[in-house]
């Protein structure tokens, strides 16, 4: 269990506003990973996102010549951040999940002054950049990526893992575009409740606000503000400062778009609520009263569970394998990677 206040998390930032986001030297072999791989094995291309605490990168097996993507993380800005705990657990739960919709993770290992995450490489972009590109999607667009969101939602509650940080941001699409849900840097595994303070402003559920403890119900209220926010094109909590939109939250007031379908508003009235004991997915049959509702009813959860479905979207991935086209650009620095030496955090991240 974690405790209030323990960990405040730092990216807590305002997203910015809708349309934009916040948004070699190779090295000598590391004598302190133990793990499978070095970053030898690999050769690094390009920057396909940053993070807070780094950055990753699309990668170049240099012995069988596929892709992956390669989450760097600074261990001084994680330690800075006190994300120490939050990314052991991030590296835990990646090893853990094996599942259609969610990342699968390789390996990882360090060198004395990053941490090396080895991911599938996931060439379809984020949910995010279509969303932007598209404003809002149609109603079944929007319907497939929440059922496939439900089935991934489903699977880590099963396993008593809260993902916490639910935003089209982390969802990104595979070449025949599904899902696969990416960034497990708030996952986290809870039999009873948890405190931190987590998570993006606009998808934080109100009992994370007010510090009271909560578990998978957070994942259910966020469910609802990603529906929301892909047939509206902007979240319902939405304001210019995360203070502002906390404030909304918890007065809890949503105002439907005329557009929205009667059976969207009366799923979405169930999920974006404060009351826990009426929020549909925290109830005593889980996720299955969320996946039997109305607006769902077309949905055959088993065919797409198999993804033996059509999906809405096929993400044009012109150049063939290892195109990168669909991620935004971001400048490329220079990278410390490889470093030898002394450490002084190696205690920290041992399982690395
Ligand atoms: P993260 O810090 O895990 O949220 O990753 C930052 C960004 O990097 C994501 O929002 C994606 O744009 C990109 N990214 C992360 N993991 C992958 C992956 N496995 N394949 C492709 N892009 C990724």
């Amino acid at each position: 269990m974690e405790h209030q206040n323990e960990q405040y998390m730092s990216t807590l930032e305002s997203r910015p506003g809708l349309g934009e986001r916040q948004r070699s030297l190779l090295p000598q072999r590391s004598a302190i990973s133990k793990g499978k791989y070095t970053l030898h094995d690999f050769q690094i291309l390009r920057t396909l996102g940053t993070g807070s605490f780094g950055r990753v990168h699309l990668v170049r097996s240099v012995h069988n010549g596929r892709y992956y993507a390669i989450k760097v993380l600074k261990k001084q800005q994680v330690i800075k951040m006190k994300q120490i705990e939050h990314t052991n657990d991030e590296r835990r739960m990646l090893k853990l999940v094996d599942h259609p919709f969610l990342i699968r993770m390789w390996g990882t290992f360090q060198d004395s002054r990053n941490l090396f995450m080895v991911m599938d490489y996931i060439e379809g972009g984020e949910l995010f950049s279509l969303l932007r590109k598209s404003q809002r999607f149609p109603n079944p667009v929007a319907k497939f990526f929440a059922a496939e969101v439900i089935l991934a939602l489903e699977y880590l509650h099963a396993h008593d893992i809260i993902y916490r940080d639910l935003k089209p941001e982390n969802i990104l699409l595979d070449r025949n575009g599904h899902i696969k849900i990416t960034d497990f840097g708030f996952a986290k595994e809870v039999d009873t409740v948890t405190w931190t303070l987590c998570g993006t402003p606009d998808y934080i559920a109100p009992e994370v606000i007010a510090t009271k403890p909560y578990n998978k119900s957070v994942d259910w209220w966020s469910l609802g503000i990603l529906i929301f926010e892909m047939l509206a094109g902007f979240t319902p909590f939405y304001d210019t400062t995360p203070m502002k939109t906390y404030e909304k939250i918890l007065q809890g007031k949503v105002t439907y778009p005329p557009f929205f379908h009667a059976d969207v508003v009366d799923l979405l009235v169930k999920l974006i609520t404060s009351d826990l004991t009426r929020r549909l997915g925290n109830l005593q049959s889980g996720a299955k009263d969320v996946k039997s509702h109305p607006w769902f009813s077309e949905v055959i959860w088993e065919k797409l569970l198999a993804k033996d479905i059509e999906t809405p979207y096929e993400p044009p991935i012109t150049a063939g394998v290892g195109d990168s086209s669909l991620f935004d650009q971001y400048p490329e620095e220079h990278l410390d990677y490889g470093c030898q030496g002394e450490d002084p955090y190696a205690q920290y991240f041992i399982e690395f």
